[in-house]
């Protein structure tokens, strides 16, 4: 995802600029005039997935010898941006898939044969139930390798389970000891996998749920990989800038409606900050910059918009509920102290 762009030939650079461009003007012709009948649906309407799904969306960071666009961080920021910066709960279902698919590309030849061009093409679409992992304590999700041969058994609780009902697999991650098990499992609910929905102040239509495996069994072809947990640990902050681009699209968003410079001006600047973040205090720095930026720039707005910005009809009441969510949504322990800080400080200039 990280490489840079001139080792590329020429028509896979095109390519992918096309499919920015074709993301924004989805984002701009579908989805901002739908979102906030799809804030408000039971569900995200799975035609509007589709749509996504068409326009190569679902494999942005997929290889392009499997149809994808092998987007970099980049690229695939200002795809997340658009999205997000018009219908959150729609870029929300469709961002988990992304993770699922890297680990595909990257798994054995067996795997990748079986899953990833349809996962490129979005006639696979993924899910993930990792997040829980990074909690200290005894692991949420457990895995056991030594019971029937052929077979992982996977026993635990996924507190967040985005997109059920809408995807066909779900990536999750289980702790067998030291290591890390990673399974690709199918999102169907069974005797041994129960999803049970959570009701959402934000991003409701996302169709999250609490997921409970009870002595699941996965059969080993779908074991995606196997890492020493530490080695997760290692990398998964450099990963967490991706989110940050949600956060961006949404106070991209309320800066264009407010017509205000110095948002937009500072919208740039958050974007530059996720592009470029130096090592892992830099990632964090810029993930709490971008949905500080996001609640100022949605507070902003529902203060212009008076009495109406309370009004279900209104984007702004969305928008500012969409930032409180971003807040929290691949939170970490230093993002959460990181923000609480600055949240907390005194105000400058603010008379004793
Ligand atoms: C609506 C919604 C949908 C989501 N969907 C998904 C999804 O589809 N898949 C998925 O994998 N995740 C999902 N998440 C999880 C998300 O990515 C974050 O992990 C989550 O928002 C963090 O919030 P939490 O309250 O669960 O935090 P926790 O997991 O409890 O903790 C967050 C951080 O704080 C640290 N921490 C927690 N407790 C302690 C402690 N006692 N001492 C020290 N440090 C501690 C942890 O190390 C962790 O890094 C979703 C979250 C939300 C809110």
């Amino acid at each position: 995802m990280n490489s840079p762009d001139g080792a590329y030939p020429k028509g896979a650079a095109a390519g992918r600029l096309a499919v920015v461009g074709d993301a924004e003007r989805l984002a701009e012709e579908v989805l901002w005039p739908a979102a906030l009948e799809i804030d408000q649906a039971p569900a995200v309407p799975r035609a509007v997935l589709d749509q996504l799904a068409a326009a190569g969306l679902y494999g942005i960071v997929g290889p392009t010898d499997a149809g994808g666009s092998d987007m970099d961080l980049e690229a695939a920021g200002r795809v997340i941006e658009a999205l997000g910066g018009a219908s959150l709960a729609t870029a929300f279902v469709w961002i988990q898939h992304h993770s699922a698919l890297r680990a595909v590309a990257a798994a054995r030849p067996a795997l990748r044969l079986q899953w990833l061009e349809a996962m490129c093409a979005g006639e696979v679409r993924s899910g993930i139930a990792y997040a829980a992992l990074r909690r200290p304590g005894p692991p949420a999700m457990r895995a056991s390798s030594t019971g029937r041969p052929g077979f992982v058994i996977l026993d635990g609780t996924a507190p967040w389970v985005t997109g059920w009902g809408l995807i066909d697999t779900v990536y999750v991650g289980a702790r067998e000891g030291d290591e890390l098990v990673w399974a690709l499992l199918d999102a169907r609910t069974a005797p041994t996998l129960l999803a049970e929905p959570v009701r959402l102040a934000a991003v409701d239509s996302s169709s999250t749920v609490v997921l409970r495996l009870e002595r699941h069994q996965v059969p080993t072809e779908r074991i995606v990989a196997r890492e020493p947990y530490a080695d997760w640990r290692a990398r998964d902050g450099a990963g967490l800038a991706t989110n940050g681009f949600l956060a961006v699209g949404v106070a991209g968003r309320c800066a264009r409606l407010l017509e205000s410079e110095p948002l937009l001006a500072a919208v740039d600047e958050a974007r530059r900050g996720l592009v470029e973040p130096s090592g892992p205090e830099g990632v964090v720095a810029a993930r709490v910059e971008a949905s500080l930026l996001a609640l100022r720039a949605a507070t902003a707005l529902v203060v212009a918009g008076g009495g109406r910005s309370v009004e279900r009809t209104s984007h702004a009441q969305r928008l500012l509920r969409e930032a409180m969510f971003l807040l929290v949504f691949g939170q970490t322990g230093p993002i959460r102290a990181a923000q609480a800080a600055r949240l907390s400080a005194a105000a400058p200039g603010r008379a004793g």
